[in-house]
């Protein structure tokens, strides 16, 4: 069994347009854009990451927004819901202020005896709030959310899948248990891990596969400390049969990937360097970033690619 794994690291998501995604994430929901860069393979495309108030592992969802693309359809072999951690006693805040922002709400919903709001986000997104305790070191307060109400980063993701157990096999392997059961989902934890550490997983037999598209997610990462924790991982998974990538620069990362069996891209991305790499702690995600192999193309980028107001 690995020790690597600390838990997730980021969720990456498709949007279409890149404005409201904004929107929604830096107004309606008070995170910060740590950073604001391009698709390292479709530099056209935006790629938008939101997080607490340092980028920290753990707290970060990203998005390619895709303009115009139509929206995806739920299905299984993919992340159903991701749930972020509120402060105890927050959730009738949240309940209002999404309203307010006519996010749509799909009610409170009882999970493992814990009371969670279910929303969606501008293209469809599955999303939930639950109130626990523990939260992230750096919870931002944007656009007037109260401290004692801001998102601390991920509470979990969940996987829908048609057939769990292969997946549940490789949850093990990465490090996780299984503990909890309720209907048809499953709670799997990492022990001493970061504080996203809960993955949920939803087995729908009957489910057709989904279609991605706009409010998909397209694939969820975990967290490895540094480069050398990850090649351990990466040669771990490659003796167990997975195909696993090559390391891959992300500039504020390094990232493998490879597919889950239910059907999931997972990738693992190391903690190390960090959002800080490329901008000052007070000045995260306002210019916009490109990595040195897309640096030629920055005239023409700040041209095609649609401004975004803050
Ligand atoms: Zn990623």
């Amino acid at each position: 069994m690995l020790q690597q794994i600390q838990g997730l690291h980021h969720v990456t998501s498709i949007a279409s347009d890149p404005q409201r995604n904004n929107h929604f994430f830096t107004k309606a929901l008070g995170m910060r854009r740590v950073k604001k860069t391009v698709n390292f393979d479709r530099p056209d495309i935006y790629h938008l990451y939101y997080g607490d108030g340092a980028g920290s592992p753990g707290s970060i969802v990203t998005y390619f927004p895709f303009p115009n693309r139509t929206q995806g359809s739920p299905g299984t072999g993919e992340v159903g819901t991701t749930a972020f951690t509120i402060p105890i006693g927050s959730l009738g805040y949240w309940e209002q202020r999404l309203s307010d922002f006519n996010a749509p709400i799909l009610g409170k919903t009882n999970l493992f005896g814990k009371k969670r709001l279910a929303f969606q986000g501008p293209d469809g997104d599955y999303f939930a709030l639950e109130e626990a305790e523990g939260t992230t070191a750096d919870p931002w307060t944007g656009n007037g959310v109260p401290y004692l109400a801001a998102i601390g980063g991920f509470h979990s993701v969940s996987l829908r899948l048609q057939k769990q157990r292969a997946t549940i096999e490789l949850l093990k392997f990465m490090g996780y248990q299984c503990i909890a059961k309720e209907g048809s989902v499953q709670r799997f934890a990492i022990e001493n891990g970061n504080r996203a550490n809960l993955i949920d997983l939803e087995t729908l037999p009957a489910v057709a596969e989904a279609q991605q598209g706009a409010g998909s997610v397209h694939h969820v990462a975990f967290a490895v400390e540094d480069e050398a924790a990850q090649k351990e991982v990466q040669s771990a998974l490659k003796d167990t049969g997975y195909q696993v990538t090559k390391v891959m620069d992300r500039d504020y990362f390094k990232s493998i990937y490879f597919r889950s069996p239910g059907g999931v891209l997972f990738e693992v991305a190391t903690n190390a360097p960090g959002f800080g790499r490329d901008e000052q702690p007070d000045d995260l995600g306002l210019a916009l970033k490109l990595p040195k192999q897309h640096e030629h193309l920055r005239s023409q980028l700040e041209q095609s690619l649609q401004p975004i107001i803050d």
